[in-house]
């Protein structure tokens, strides 16, 4: 029988379950390219209830327990000793989410003697330290498409936001004010700009296709060129890279994964070659832009907004200047984790259990690792390496998580 350990995000401050904002989500079938949403043999919670928080468990203890497997679930991963430091030697299999990830370090794989299969719980297994699963013949899965069209439309909502000048806006409303030529003095339209996506993969793409309404001028790079119709269909203007992409381009929206290529991609030297006063969000990850160079683009002006999700490491320390520096509209990393996300990226969580435990094989567009090699969606998306550093990066910030009030 099978110990599975599960690192959640806490649940929320006013306590468990939540006072649900309605009854019910819309039953997704299939995703755009055709692949089915999870397809587990049983689902012990209700789509749309609060399922990634500890209290939560993924909808999983009842199915592991009557099967005679152990659940532990727990939000402590960073401290020294933490719960999951002290459960892991005889876990044989680990979930975690990129929300608030459990950083799988080579020392961490060293002392997880028994572990055989490292879960993430939505998408981006960068704080996996992909050369050691595979060094220890780990198996790496994650539930691939599960929420991208959740973050395609957080990245659209970000855009306006930052373009609109809508949370300083909102900000003057909630201070009894009605200052309007202080809230209009950075407004502008989207209509006409030039928006380009880095990546164009699940999430890039359905960015560009949200957008198309809006009449912008869309323009991608990725390392492949995408289908000539949908080129067509959306009017997009293909770059051979990112620096010529940024060139023209009044919004940049990162959308690719996090490895040894991409990290660091944006730093004061790409940031240069902007045009002044581009707005930047990232979804994707944090390590894809220089954090300091973010915050020294913006202090110039050559950044008119910067947004995005994803922060490193995670929490991020209450001192993170992405928190204080000028027009952000950063959220923690929530893109992914909608009630409805969470939906999917639970039952296909399950799903991949179900296949673990059956012995059948995980679908091969959930795999990233398997036998010792890049396997599956792993193998298109990410390089040999390990692309989170994570091991020396974040234990420069060991016991400073950022939670909410008074933790
Ligand atoms: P996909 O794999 O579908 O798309 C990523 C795209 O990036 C691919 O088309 C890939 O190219 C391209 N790419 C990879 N490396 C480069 C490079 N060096 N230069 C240009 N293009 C590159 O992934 P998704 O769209 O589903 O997700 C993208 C990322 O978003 C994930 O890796 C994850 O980090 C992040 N994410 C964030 C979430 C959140 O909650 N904020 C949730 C889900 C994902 P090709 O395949 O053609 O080789």
């Amino acid at each position: 029988m099978a110990k599975v350990l599960c690192v959640l995000y806490d649940d929320p401050v006013g306590g468990y379950p939540p006072k649900y904002a309605r009854d019910d989500i819309p039953k997704i079938d299939r995703y755009p390219d055709g692949q089915t949403t999870p397809t587990p043999k049983g689902l012990d919670f209700k789509p749309g209830e609060l399922v990634g928080c500890v209290s939560g468990e993924l909808g999983l203890r009842k199915f592991l327990e009557s099967q005679g497997h152990t659940l532990v679930v727990t939000s402590d991963k960073d401290r020294p000793d933490s719960t999951f430091d002290k459960e892991l030697p005889d876990a044989e299999i680990v979930i975690s989410q990129p929300f608030w990830p459990a950083y799988l370090t080579a020392e961490r794989f060293a002392k997880a003697k028994k572990l055989k299969l490292a879960i993430t719980a939505g998408i981006g297994s960068d704080h996996v330290d992909l050369q050691a699963a595979m060094n220890h013949g780990v198996t790496v899965a994650e539930v691939t498409y599960s929420n991208s069209i959740s973050v395609s439309e957080h990245v659209v909502m970000m855009i306006l936001a930052l373009v609109r000048n809508y949370l300083p806006s909102h900000q003057w409303v909630v201070d009894g004010g009605w200052n309007i030529a202080d809230c209009v003095e950075r407004s502008y339209d989207v209509e006409g700009m030039n928006v380009g996506t880095v990546g164009a993969g699940r999430i890039g793409t359905a960015v560009l296709r949200r957008l198309k309404p809006f009449d912008v001028k869309l323009h991608y790079t990725d390392r492949h060129r995408l289908p000539t119709e949908l080129e067509k269909e959306l009017d997009l203007t293909f770059h051979p890279d990112a620096e010529a992409l940024v060139k023209v381009c009044d919004v940049v929206t990162i959308n690719m994964p996090l490895h040894p290529e991409t990290e660091g991609l944006f730093d004061d030297a790409l940031i240069g070659k902007m045009k002044r006063g581009t707005y930047l969000v990232n979804t994707a990850r944090a390590k894809i832009c220089d954090r300091d160079a973010i915050v020294r683009a913006l202090e110039s002006g050559q950044l008119a907004g910067y947004a995005g999700d994803v922060w490193f490491p995670q929490p991020p320390p209450r001192d993170h200047p992405w928190r204080t520096m000028p027009h952000e509209a950063m959220t923690p990393h929530i893109s992914g984790s909608s009630l409805s996300a969470q939906a999917r990226y639970a039952a296909g969580t399950r799903e991949i259990l179900e296949c673990w435990f059956e012995g059948r094989p995980i679908r091969e567009e959930y795999l990233i690792v398997a036998e010792g090699k890049l396997a599956g969606a792993g193998a298109h998306a990410y390089t040999p390496g390990d692309a989170t550093r994570g091991a020396e990066d974040a234990a420069r910030f060991t016991g400073s998580p950022g939670q909410g009030p008074g933790k």
